[in-house]
């Protein structure tokens, strides 16, 4: 009947999902689109690519649901950078994708943020900003940064220049003290970084509309979705590589291990990627045969195979070594064997990852959600429940889509 509901939208790397929920989590309405990839200058031109995927999406929604649409929240994939002209909200240089990196500003930022700050990356928002002030001589005083998520609201509520601290911690914001910090105040590209609001916070209404839109990133959506409320419970996301995220009381920050924590509310989320995961996994065997061989494996026996699976040379996190060379031998006759092997190493490096979490300070984990291809292996759950020692679940949500639409939901107060 009348009853509000609330739209997620989640913009990842090759195309972007809708989720519309009610009050209670139910959903109404799913779908996805690829970006179309509208070419300039024989490049895709990004901004309008998503833009009309945007507009596209809302037109997928069945009419009688959009009708009942309260309120609106987009994620984008964090550290996806636009530079836009102040007046006008349109794009003054081609965007920054989120993988990219500017090597070239990195000496100018290590030399002005704390050590290890989340921002000495290459790929980070600001190295990308300092980048562009650097190369670029367009017209710098009416320039504006927003990100991914930030820009897609502003077609929506047409108020320029606000973004969320999760967006906003790769450029430097602190969530914490709730500002930017001094030592980035203090540069001549400040006047571009847009005001920082707490995600889930209603920016503006629906241009033609009263509805209410919400941004924040890809991760922290992806997190929201499969619910986990309380600190010490963690998300592990078993895709092409391993990524974890952990919910904590305190905030932990280490670029070295590229951890660094986002705030939800008064908690925080804690996080790190190590570059093992699924894909060794699909350089060996095919999906089917993983489903196949892990029928056959014994969970409760430990494999002393000791492997450290990697596409290629180096890893992060929870080891920073940009030599590490991928270990799999020896390899045993037995094809169950090998996958066992694969799989418990997997589960070490995961065990390891959580306990340098809680050596960096953060709260001790205590239960683990799954995400990604690897969730739905039942062997491989069992494994890992063992060698972490911790009961480890499926996540029952996690598209982002459907986290970003719990946002929305929570930043309307009906939940
Ligand atoms: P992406 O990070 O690319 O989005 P997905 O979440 O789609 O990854 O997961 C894909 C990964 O899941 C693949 O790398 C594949 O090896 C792994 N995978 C698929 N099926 C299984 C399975 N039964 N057991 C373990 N891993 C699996």
């Amino acid at each position: 009947l009348g009853e509000r509901l609330y739209l997620g939208m989640d913009f990842g790397t090759s195309g972007a999902r809708f989720a519309l929920i009610d009050k209670r989590g139910t959903i109404h309405a799913e779908g996805k689109r690829e970006y179309p990839h509208f070419m300039s200058e024989e490049k895709v031109d990004w901004a309008r690519s998503w833009k009309a995927t945007l507009f596209s999406l809302l037109e997928d929604i069945p009419s009688h649901l959009r009708k009942l649409v309260a309120s609106i929240s987009i994620d984008g994939t964090s550290a996806t950078t636009l530079i836009v002209d102040s007046n006008t909200g349109e794009p003054l240089w081609r965007p920054l994708l989120y993988n990219e990196s500017c090597p070239d500003a990195l000496p100018t930022v290590k030399s002005i943020a704390p050590p290890n700050h989340t921002v000495c990356s290459g790929s980070s928002t600001l190295c990308k900003l300092v980048s562009w002030w650097e190369n670029d001589d367009s017209n710098k005083k009416s320039a504006l940064l927003l990100h991914q998520a930030d820009w897609l609201l502003w077609l929506l509520h047409g108020k320029l220049g606000v973004s969320d601290y999760n967006n906003a911690l790769k450029v430097g914001y602190d969530p914490e003290l709730e500002s930017y910090p001094p030592w980035l105040l203090s540069q001549p590209y400040s006047q571009l970084l847009p005001s920082v609001r707490a995600p889930g916070t209603s920016i503006g209404h629906l241009k033609e509309d009263i509805r209410s839109d919400f941004g924040t990133t890809d991760s922290i959506a992806a997190f929201l979705a499969a619910r986990a409320t309380q600190p010490g419970k963690a998300v592990t996301s078993l895709g092409s590589t391993l990524a974890i995220k952990l919910l904590s009381t305190t905030r932990i920050e280490d670029a070295r291990f590229g951890v660094y924590s986002h705030r939800l509310d008064d908690k925080w989320l804690v996080g790190g990627a190590s570059n093992t995961g699924g894909a060794v996994l699909r350089q060996i065997f095919t999906d089917e045969q993983l489903v196949k061989l892990s029928e056959q494996i014994n969970p409760m026996e430990a494999s002393l195979l000791d492997y450290y699976p990697l596409q290629t040379i180096g890893e992060r996190f929870p080891v920073a070594d940009p030599n590490m060379a991928p270990r799999l031998d020896p390899r045993p006759e037995s094809e169950v064997e090998f996958l066992h092997g694969i799989l418990e190493s997997i589960a070490r490096i995961e065990a390891k990852a959580y306990s340098l979490l809680k050596d960096l300070g953060a709260t001790q984990v205590d239960e683990v959600f799954t995400a990604g291809g690897g969730a739905k292996n039942e062997k491989w759950t069992k494994i890992r429940e063992r060698v972490l020692g911790l009961p480890v679940s499926r996540a029952t949500q996690t598209e982002a889509a459907y986290g970003a639409a719990l946002l929305a939901l929570r930043g309307t107060d009906e939940k």
